[in-house]
Protein backbone atom coordinates (compact mmCIF):
# COMPACT_ATOMS: atom_id res chain seq x y z
CA UNK A 1 0.00 0.00 0.00
CA UNK A 2 1.86 3.05 -1.26
CA UNK A 3 -0.20 6.11 -0.37
CA UNK A 4 0.36 10.16 -0.92
CA UNK A 5 -1.86 12.88 1.33
CA UNK A 6 -1.78 15.74 0.75
CA UNK A 7 -3.14 19.04 1.66
CA UNK A 8 -2.91 22.95 2.62
CA UNK A 9 -0.94 23.37 6.26
CA UNK A 10 -3.72 23.32 8.85
CA UNK A 11 -5.68 20.48 6.89
CA UNK A 12 -5.44 17.70 9.51
CA UNK A 13 -2.70 15.67 6.82
CA UNK A 14 -0.25 14.94 9.68
CA UNK A 15 -3.30 13.93 11.80
CA UNK A 16 -4.90 11.64 9.30
CA UNK A 17 -1.47 10.30 8.13
CA UNK A 18 -0.80 8.95 11.74
CA UNK A 19 -3.93 7.79 11.92
CA UNK A 20 -3.35 5.24 8.79
CA UNK A 21 0.04 4.33 9.33
CA UNK A 22 -1.37 2.76 12.42
CA UNK A 23 -4.26 1.30 11.21
CA UNK A 24 -2.67 0.16 8.15
CA UNK A 25 0.73 -0.77 10.39
CA UNK A 26 2.67 1.44 7.46
CA UNK A 27 4.99 3.92 7.72
CA UNK A 28 4.07 7.63 7.93
CA UNK A 29 7.03 9.36 6.56
CA UNK A 30 6.70 12.71 6.46
CA UNK A 31 9.07 15.14 4.56
CA UNK A 32 8.55 17.95 7.02
CA UNK A 33 9.81 15.70 9.71
CA UNK A 34 13.12 14.93 8.13
CA UNK A 35 13.49 18.21 7.75
CA UNK A 36 13.72 19.17 11.06
CA UNK A 37 15.48 15.97 12.17
CA UNK A 38 17.64 17.74 10.06
CA UNK A 39 17.61 21.23 11.77
CA UNK A 40 18.47 18.98 15.03
CA UNK A 41 21.45 17.78 14.13
CA UNK A 42 22.73 21.18 13.71
CA UNK A 43 24.34 20.64 10.80
CA UNK A 44 25.10 23.44 7.88
CA UNK A 45 22.79 21.53 6.03
CA UNK A 46 20.39 21.93 8.65
CA UNK A 47 20.78 26.07 9.31
CA UNK A 48 20.19 26.60 5.19
CA UNK A 49 16.76 24.09 5.80
CA UNK A 50 15.30 26.37 8.95
CA UNK A 51 16.11 28.96 6.64
CA UNK A 52 13.99 28.17 4.42
CA UNK A 53 11.03 26.64 5.82
CA UNK A 54 10.85 30.17 8.24
CA UNK A 55 10.42 31.72 5.04
CA UNK A 56 7.06 29.37 3.99
CA UNK A 57 8.87 28.60 0.78
CA UNK A 58 9.79 25.11 -0.10
CA UNK A 59 13.38 23.47 0.69
CA UNK A 60 15.56 23.18 -2.74
CA UNK A 61 14.00 19.59 -4.06
CA UNK A 62 17.81 17.87 -4.32
CA UNK A 63 17.68 17.66 -0.76
CA UNK A 64 14.50 16.82 -0.11
CA UNK A 65 14.93 14.48 -2.19
CA UNK A 66 18.26 13.03 -0.82
CA UNK A 67 16.34 12.60 2.19
CA UNK A 68 13.84 10.79 1.18
CA UNK A 69 15.14 8.17 -0.91
CA UNK A 70 17.16 7.03 2.42
CA UNK A 71 14.16 6.80 4.29
CA UNK A 72 12.13 4.93 1.80
CA UNK A 73 15.08 2.62 1.74
CA UNK A 74 14.81 1.49 5.37
CA UNK A 75 13.37 -2.15 5.79
CA UNK A 76 9.61 -0.56 7.07
CA UNK A 77 9.02 0.83 3.89
CA UNK A 78 8.97 -2.48 2.49
CA UNK A 79 5.57 -3.49 2.38
CA UNK A 80 4.14 0.34 1.89
CA UNK A 81 4.14 3.69 3.29
CA UNK A 82 2.08 6.70 3.23
CA UNK A 83 3.67 9.92 2.77
CA UNK A 84 2.92 13.04 4.15
CA UNK A 85 3.90 16.46 2.32
CA UNK A 86 5.92 14.90 -0.71
CA UNK A 87 5.60 15.05 -3.30
CA UNK A 88 4.95 19.51 -3.00
CA UNK A 89 5.48 20.33 -6.87
CA UNK A 90 5.54 18.71 -10.13
CA UNK A 91 8.99 18.33 -10.21
CA UNK A 92 9.11 16.13 -7.47
CA UNK A 93 6.09 14.50 -8.50
CA UNK A 94 8.68 13.39 -11.27
CA UNK A 95 11.40 12.47 -8.80
CA UNK A 96 9.00 10.19 -7.26
CA UNK A 97 7.43 8.78 -10.05
CA UNK A 98 11.09 7.35 -10.80
CA UNK A 99 11.91 5.73 -7.55
CA UNK A 100 8.12 4.19 -6.85
CA UNK A 101 4.99 3.21 -8.14
CA UNK A 102 1.67 5.18 -5.94
CA UNK A 103 -1.42 4.02 -5.68
CA UNK A 104 -3.33 6.36 -4.18
CA UNK A 105 -3.44 9.89 -3.58
CA UNK A 106 -5.69 11.17 -1.32
CA UNK A 107 -6.57 15.17 -1.10
CA UNK A 108 -7.59 16.99 2.04
CA UNK A 109 -9.47 19.83 1.04
CA UNK A 110 -9.60 22.94 3.53
CA UNK A 111 -11.44 26.09 3.75
CA UNK A 112 -8.41 28.59 3.90
CA UNK A 113 -9.96 30.44 6.60
CA UNK A 114 -9.86 27.96 9.05
CA UNK A 115 -6.31 27.06 8.30
CA UNK A 116 -5.46 30.08 10.48
CA UNK A 117 -6.40 29.30 13.80
CA UNK A 118 -5.95 25.54 13.36
CA UNK A 119 -2.28 26.08 12.66
CA UNK A 120 -1.31 29.09 15.44
CA UNK A 121 -2.99 26.86 18.24
CA UNK A 122 -1.42 23.69 17.10
CA UNK A 123 1.01 22.08 19.31
CA UNK A 124 3.43 18.87 18.94
CA UNK A 125 5.41 16.84 21.19
CA UNK A 126 9.42 17.04 21.09
CA UNK A 127 9.51 13.39 21.48
CA UNK A 128 7.04 11.27 19.27
CA UNK A 129 5.95 13.85 17.23
CA UNK A 130 2.23 13.63 18.15
CA UNK A 131 0.22 16.54 17.63
CA UNK A 132 -2.46 18.95 19.78
CA UNK A 133 -4.18 21.75 19.14
CA UNK A 134 -5.10 24.09 22.53
CA UNK A 135 -9.21 24.62 21.37
CA UNK A 136 -10.06 21.26 19.23
CA UNK A 137 -7.66 18.33 20.50
CA UNK A 138 -6.44 19.71 23.54
CA UNK A 139 -3.25 17.70 25.75
CA UNK A 140 -4.32 17.14 29.57
CA UNK A 141 -1.41 19.21 30.69
CA UNK A 142 -0.96 22.71 28.40
CA UNK A 143 3.27 21.50 28.35
CA UNK A 144 3.18 18.05 27.93
CA UNK A 145 2.58 14.57 25.73
CA UNK A 146 -0.63 13.02 26.54
CA UNK A 147 1.11 9.79 24.53
CA UNK A 148 4.74 9.81 25.83
CA UNK A 149 5.03 12.84 28.46
CA UNK A 150 7.35 14.58 26.22
CA UNK A 151 7.32 18.18 26.25
CA UNK A 152 5.12 19.95 23.75
CA UNK A 153 6.29 23.11 21.73
CA UNK A 154 5.33 25.34 19.08
CA UNK A 155 6.66 24.96 15.55
CA UNK A 156 8.91 28.01 14.20
CA UNK A 157 6.68 27.81 11.19
CA UNK A 158 3.12 27.61 12.74
CA UNK A 159 3.32 31.77 13.22
CA UNK A 160 0.11 33.95 11.18
CA UNK A 161 2.82 35.45 9.12
CA UNK A 162 4.68 32.25 7.72
CA UNK A 163 1.51 30.36 7.50
CA UNK A 164 -0.16 33.05 4.89
CA UNK A 165 3.22 32.56 3.03
CA UNK A 166 3.02 28.64 2.82
CA UNK A 167 -0.55 28.94 2.24
CA UNK A 168 0.92 30.83 -1.21
CA UNK A 169 3.83 28.31 -1.57
CA UNK A 170 0.66 25.68 -1.22
CA UNK A 171 -1.53 27.81 -4.36
CA UNK A 172 1.56 28.13 -6.43
CA UNK A 173 3.07 25.12 -6.42
CA UNK A 174 0.68 22.26 -5.03
CA UNK A 175 -2.42 22.80 -6.83
CA UNK A 176 -0.54 22.23 -9.75
CA UNK A 177 0.20 18.96 -8.79
CA UNK A 178 -3.05 18.08 -7.96
CA UNK A 179 -4.62 18.95 -10.64
CA UNK A 180 -2.20 16.47 -12.79
CA UNK A 181 -3.09 13.19 -10.48
CA UNK A 182 -6.51 13.94 -10.86
CA UNK A 183 -6.15 13.81 -14.38
CA UNK A 184 -3.79 10.38 -13.80
CA UNK A 185 -6.96 9.22 -12.51
CA UNK A 186 -5.35 8.45 -8.57
CA UNK A 187 -6.65 11.12 -7.07
CA UNK A 188 -9.50 11.39 -4.43
CA UNK A 189 -10.20 14.55 -2.93
CA UNK A 190 -11.92 14.47 0.81
CA UNK A 191 -13.35 17.49 2.67
CA UNK A 192 -12.17 17.88 5.80
CA UNK A 193 -14.90 19.92 7.41
CA UNK A 194 -15.74 17.88 10.39
CA UNK A 195 -13.88 16.46 13.84
CA UNK A 196 -10.39 14.56 13.57
CA UNK A 197 -12.33 11.59 14.32
CA UNK A 198 -15.31 12.11 11.55
CA UNK A 199 -11.90 13.11 9.32
CA UNK A 200 -10.52 9.81 10.13
CA UNK A 201 -13.68 7.40 9.32
CA UNK A 202 -14.22 9.02 5.86
CA UNK A 203 -10.56 8.87 4.96
CA UNK A 204 -10.91 4.72 6.46
CA UNK A 205 -13.77 4.30 4.01
CA UNK A 206 -12.09 5.53 1.10
CA UNK A 207 -9.08 3.39 1.89
CA UNK A 208 -11.38 0.30 2.46
CA UNK A 209 -13.42 0.92 -1.32
CA UNK A 210 -10.17 1.47 -3.02
CA UNK A 211 -8.14 -1.39 -1.41
CA UNK A 212 -10.84 -4.31 -1.15
CA UNK A 213 -10.02 -4.96 -4.79
CA UNK A 214 -6.51 -4.16 -5.38
CA UNK A 215 -3.04 -5.56 -3.51
P1 LIG B 1 4.96 20.27 6.79
O1 LIG B 1 5.53 19.66 8.02
O2 LIG B 1 4.55 19.27 5.76
O3 LIG B 1 3.88 21.28 7.08
O4 LIG B 1 6.17 21.10 6.12
C1 LIG B 1 6.77 22.21 6.78
C2 LIG B 1 7.76 22.89 5.86
O5 LIG B 1 8.80 21.97 5.50
C3 LIG B 1 7.20 23.39 4.53
O6 LIG B 1 6.59 24.66 4.64
C4 LIG B 1 8.47 23.41 3.67
O7 LIG B 1 9.28 24.56 3.96
C5 LIG B 1 9.22 22.18 4.16
N1 LIG B 1 8.84 20.98 3.38
C6 LIG B 1 8.14 19.88 3.80
N2 LIG B 1 7.98 18.99 2.82
C7 LIG B 1 8.60 19.53 1.73
C8 LIG B 1 8.77 19.11 0.39
N3 LIG B 1 8.24 17.96 -0.06
N4 LIG B 1 9.47 19.93 -0.44
C9 LIG B 1 10.00 21.08 -0.03
N5 LIG B 1 9.86 21.57 1.21
C10 LIG B 1 9.16 20.80 2.10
Amino acid sequence: MKLIILGAPGSGKGTQAKFIAKDYGIPQISTGDLLRNAIKDGSELGLKVKKVMNTGKLVPDDIVLLLLKERLNQRDCENGFILDGYPRNLTQAEDLEKITNILLVINIEVDHGLVIERITGRRTCKKCGAIFHVKYNPPKDDETCDKCNGSLYQRGDDTEETVKKRLLTYKNETIPLIKQYERQGILKTLKSDGTIDEMRLKVGTLLKATFSHKS
